[in-house]
């Protein structure tokens, strides 16, 4: 869509995602290049915006495209894999017998097709930015770019790390400073010339010393217990003159524990405190087995920490404190973890997990819509310096259409029901990314999806014999 092209969503509920989870009924919202410029009632709008573009949602349910804040497009070539894999008795077994086996064997080939189908998935299920932490501990020099290709080809806004760990020895180290470094430097150059071709708008000034607003990149660590001390001080110190922030594994699992003490007399977080690896920018995945000063040191350095119960479960690690580091004023959004396409699904166990956990039915009834709805905002405007995630002039026009007809009123204040008993990502009939629109009537519009997925069919049987 050109700077100034107009395109309006009209009709059916829309649901803004602010503080107050205001829905209108018989709402639009109008779009001028990539951002949202007006929202209100369908007649308002339509009368402000006479002749311009428009997509029918009438019945339908209009809100913002979702965010995964913690994701692995890398293991999207997995599902139902079909290889000689020993049975796995605890957490480190998993990545041992399953996860490293099939980071090892990924080629660039790979790595471009997984990243394909996953975004297609992604897609189809209404999420339109991912936080995305690649491994590929083979070829990994490129492999953040073969990555980014199949994603910008799909339209997806997307900030993208490579997994550094000293578990396949420094030349596999090296390589992956080395990639974070030169992916992260060509994100800033491409920005750069991006600002100064633009025609202007929010955030898109040439001196603004912002992004544009789509893409990004963070520095990958994998996990305290396959990083040496000299690995998290030249990752963290990286970081820092790239003025990005680091994107690490912290506390998953008990083993994690155990290592990061008997080789520092420090607990995880403590541990990464330490090497500067905390910070605003920074994202500390899973944080389960974290003590009250480390859940301090997590709210004063301003770190974000991404929850992934499905994960979690399927791993059998445990369950993060969620209610108590919230709490303790820590930014905590929500992630899939490679497990799901579905942010949907992910907030329904988000929402079941803390009141199975803590017996008590009280708990856990917001955490699904403040974790994915409204801290996943404010973490993809915080690393992608723009305003991602809400319906409100100004913001980057991420919208997503779902046939969605209630049987009882959806209104402002009960937005959170809806999600959790009635929405499901096969409900997502349109997509819109940046103002452009990449699903339509469940058609995407940018990739050929039958013929991605047939080479992704072909590209895992052949992946799974090398594993
Ligand atoms: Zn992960």
């Amino acid at each position: 869509m050109s700077a100034g092209s107009t395109l309006l969503v009209r009709g059916g509920h829309v649901a803004l995602l602010d503080d107050e989870l205001t829905v209108l009924n018989d709402g639009a919202v109008a779009i001028v290049g990539n951002r949202v410029e007006a929202v209100g009632s369908a007649a308002d709008i339509a009368s402000r915006y006479d002749g311009a573009e428009t997509i029918d949602a009438s019945g339908k349910l209009v809100m913002p495209g979702l965010i995964n804040a913690h994701t692995h497009l890398y293991s999207a070539l997995a599902r139902g894999l079909v290889a000689d894999i020993e049975p796995s008795s605890s957490f480190t077994e998993i990545l041992e017998h399953l996860w490293w086996r099939l980071d090892r064997a990924l080629t660039l080939d790979d790595v471009r097709l997984s990243a394909a189908a996953g975004a297609i998935d992604l897609i189809r299920n209404g999420t339109t930015t991912i936080i995305d932490h690649h491994a590929s501990q083979v070829h990994i020099d490129g492999s953040l770019s073969a990555v980014a290709e199949p994603l910008n080809e799909s339209g997806l806004r997307f900030n993208l790390c490579f997994e550094i760990s000293d578990r396949d020895g420094e030349g596999a180290r090296d390589a992956g400073l080395a990639e974070n470094e030169r992916f992260a430097r060509l994100e800033a150059s491409r920005q750069v010339a991006t600002r100064r071709g633009s025609t202007g708008g929010p955030g898109s000034s040439p001196d603004s010393g912002r992004g544009d607003g789509r893409t990004g990149a963070s520095v990958g660590l994998h996990a305290s217990f396959t990083l040496d001390d000299g690995t998290l001080e030249r990752a963290a110190g990286m970081a820092a003159d790239l003025g990005v922030g680091c994107h690490i594994h912290a506390a998953e699992d008990v083993a994690d524990v155990e290592d990061s003490v008997s080789r520092s007399g420090k607990r995880v977080v403590e541990r990464l405190e330490a090497f500067g690896v905390l910070g605003p920018r920074s994202i500390a995945a899973h944080c389960i087995h974290v003590n009250e000063r480390e859940t301090a040191l997590l709210a004063e350095s301003g770190t974000i920490v991404v929850h992934n119960p499905q994960s979690n479960m399927n791993n059998a690690v445990g369950c993060a404190d969620v209610p108590s580091m919230l709490g303790s004023g820590v930014l905590m959004g929500l992630g899939t973890d490679g497990f799901t396409a579905s942010m949907f699904d992910e907030m329904k166990v988000a929402n079941l997990i803390h009141r199975h956990q803590s017996g008590d039915p009280r708990v856990g009834h917001d955490v699904a819509a403040r974790l994915c709805l409204m801290n996943n905002q404010t973490i993809a405007s915080r690393l992608f310096d723009d305003r991602i995630g809400r319906l409100e002039p100004g913001a980057l026009a991420d919208v997503i259409v779902l046939d969605y007809d209630p049987p009882t009123p959806l209104q402002t204040g009960n937005f959170g029901g809806h999600l959790i008993f009635g929405l499901t990502g096969w409900m997502v009939e349109t997509v819109i990314i940046d103002g452009r629109v990449i699903m339509r009537d469940r058609e995407l519009t940018t990739v050929d999806s039958g013929d991605i997925q047939a080479r992704a069919r072909e590209r895992a049987r052949d992946l799974w014999k090398r594993m």
